[in-house]
């Protein structure tokens, strides 16, 4: 009873402080108790089934999973939070298929014999443009790492002209071990193959054609060429300009060219880690007819709240976000050609379900609204998250904070946790206090050069300034040591990830998946109650849209 006198009146002189010493009311301690790996394990095995059809954007197991999705929501109480007083976002996308049989691509060196790629073999490109057909006979500019980055004083442009023409580039970014430059051996947004598309339809050119090494892009060839066999899926409303032919090359294929251009590829994979790199025309066009199955087709986005119990703190809220999505039937591949995505991601939705489920059915609410997000496309560039982003259902200032789930591997009770951009926020001291009371310690990302940072939804939202990161294990678990967990990651990336085979075994454990939903039912609900909202740290590349919006 003292504590509580205590508590009482601690609220009345200092909000933020009372929670601080207040962890968690007896309502969130009984949720969070509530929270079954078993359910987690039902939704995994439900959506993963062959019968959702691998959950395609724009295929009907896509469909499915997001009815289904809305009706789980609504058979647990949650209000809609999507258009028009329903569960469901519509998003509008276009969806390109490369059509392998008549698509051409060659090099045409100024001498020698021409160079006849082959589609998925050799190259995979996708027309941006929501053509059925477009033609390309252009030089081809070896750009380096296609960068311009006036804040680490790198620009691999160099005010070079490159209308009309095709880019040849590198994906990630120049090495560099100084926290400094490009944050070290961390990933920015630069070295991502996003921005290299991105900043090159920006500069008039017509194609990007990428050098895939496995170690640079940090997946192998098959992982490229299985995203970009499908269909691969745009924003219809997205006004940012396209390339008539984004694409990839195998490293051999590379080097080939190069050879046909009389260079040495080492040496110009060499030069281009230098600042003073200046683009080199190659002595090659590019002679490439791409043809497009194009269809229009609506997705849609997943959104449920709980609203919260303090009238004036419920118009600002948590998000919770998974992408239930994946990649669906590639109907051209023989044998087993349905992308179930187990792991990638209905754990991530199972885990949302889960805290959707024991915070609707909780005695006393949090005081900031909770909203529960299964968003469409993220297979596809992030786009779904990208269309929630731009169209919060409530404004994105007042989003205090947004947790995100992707591919959380169900292999028992993670003793690591992995919060990467947690450090980017005012959140970090609860986030390390809170992992402290689940015995977990926080473990840097192993591989910051993957830019996992940018490679999942939460970054649609950070985009927008809503601090924002994922929440996932590492490879520490109850009863194994460090290399058991090392060779089961390396187990599931080599043989699994985006591939058929990532598809739901009996003998998942989805402690895992509980243990890390349990922490952010804690997390979100000590967020919601607290006095201010959740910023970016003074200086960080996201500060500047969280201010813009206030
Ligand atoms: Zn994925």
């Amino acid at each position: 009873m003292k504590r509580l006198g205590t508590f009482l009146s601690i609220v009345f002189v200092c909000l933020s402080a009372a929670f601080a010493q207040n962890a968690v009311p007896p309502a969130a301690q009984k949720a969070m108790n509530a929270i079954d790996a078993e359910k987690i394990r039902a939704t995994v095995k439900y959506l993963s089934d062959d019968a959702l059809q691998g959950r395609g954007t724009g295929q009907k197991g896509g469909d499915m999973a997001a009815d289904w999705i809305a009706a789980q929501f609504k058979s647990y109480g949650l209000a809609p939070a999507g258009d028009q007083g329903t569960y469901f976002q519509k998003v509008n996308f276009f969806g390109v298929t490369t059509d392998p049989k008549q698509t051409r691509f060659a090099f045409v060196p100024k001498s020698g014999p021409e160079m006849a790629l082959k589609f998925a073999e050799d190259y995979v490109a996708n027309d941006q443009t929501h053509a059925q057909k477009s033609e390309i006979d252009a030089p081809i500019v070896f750009v380096g790492y296609g960068i311009n980055a006036p804040e680490y004083n790198w620009d691999d442009y160099k005010g070079v002209d490159v209308k009309g023409k095709v880019l040849l580039m590198l994906v990630n970014e120049p090495p560099s071990d100084d926290p400094n430059f490009f944050k070290g051996r961390a990933l920015t947004y630069y070295g991502r193959w996003t921005y290299k598309y991105e900043e090159a339809a920006r500069r008039g050119a017509v194609g990007v054609v990428l050098i895939h090494k496995t170690e640079m892009a940090s997946y192998g060839w098959e992982v490229v060429r299985n995203s970009w066999g499908g269909e691969t899926s745009f924003l219809q409303e997205d006004k940012d300009p396209k390339l008539k032919s984004a694409g990839w090359i195998q490293l051999e294929v590379a080097r080939k060219l190069a050879q046909a251009s009389g260079m040495d590829l080492d040496k110009m994979l060499h030069d281009a880690t230098s600042r003073s790199f200046k683009p080199v025309e190659l002595p090659v066009r590019v002679k490439e007819t791409i043809v497009s199955a194009v269809r229009n087709f609506t997705s849609r986005n997943v959104l449920a709240q709980v609203k919260g119990s303090d009238p004036k703190a419920a118009q600002q809220a948590i998000l919770y976000t998974a992408h239930y999505d994946h990649l669906g039937i590639h109907a051209d591949e023989p044998g087993d050609n349905i992308y179930n995505g187990a792991a990638d991601n209905a754990t991530g939705c199972g885990i949302v379900l889960e805290l959707a489920r024991v915070v609707a059915a909780a005695a006393e609410k949090p005081k900031r609204t909770m909203i529960f997000a299964a968003v469409t496309a993220e297979e596809q560039g992030l786009l779904g998250s990208k269309y929630l982003g731009q169209h919060p259902p409530i404004p994105a200032q007042n989003i205090s904070l947004d947790l995100n789930y992707d591919d959380i591997q169900p292999l028992g009770e993670p003793q690591q946790l992995v919060v990467s951009g947690a450090e980017r926020t005012s959140e970090y001291p609860l986030v390390e206090k809170i992992a402290k009371e689940f015995a977990m310690s926080i473990q840097p990302d192993d591989h910051p050069e993957a830019g996992h940072y940018y490679r999942s939804d939460h970054f649609s939202l950070a985009r927008v300034g809503v601090p924002a990161f994922s929440v996932n294990e590492g490879a520490l678990f109850k009863g194994h040591d460090l290399a058991w967990g090392e060779e089961k990651e390396r187990d599931y990336v080599a043989h699994r990830y985006h591939q058929p085979s990532d598809q739901y075994q009996p003998d998942m454990d989805f402690t895992a998946d509980a243990k890390l939903a349990k922490f952010g039912l804690v997390l979100g609900w000590q967020t919601a109650n607290q006095a201010d909202l959740v910023g970016w740290q003074p200086g960080d590349e996201f500060e500047k849209a969280r201010k813009a919006g206030q």
